[in-house]
């Protein structure tokens, strides 16, 4: 007696794929020249054209 047993199983393939977004601080760029902005303690400056923002006005 034979089983007629099917081994075409199709095997999902996992992809694996990469989280979707790095947890990465988010770049700010700045509104006037479009450089990256620098860090500066509480600030953030712009040492192209001097534009800055403090911390409290982007959170
Ligand atoms: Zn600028």
């Amino acid at each position: 007696m034979k089983d007629s047993v099917d081994d075409s199983q199709t095997v999902p393939r996992v992809a694996s794929d990469p989280p979707a977004q790095p947890a990465e601080e988010p770049m700010l760029y700045c509104p006037v020249c479009s450089r990256k902005l620098a860090a500066r303690k509480c600030k953030l400056f712009c040492e192209i054209c001097g534009y800055y923002m403090s911390c409290s006005d982007y959170y």
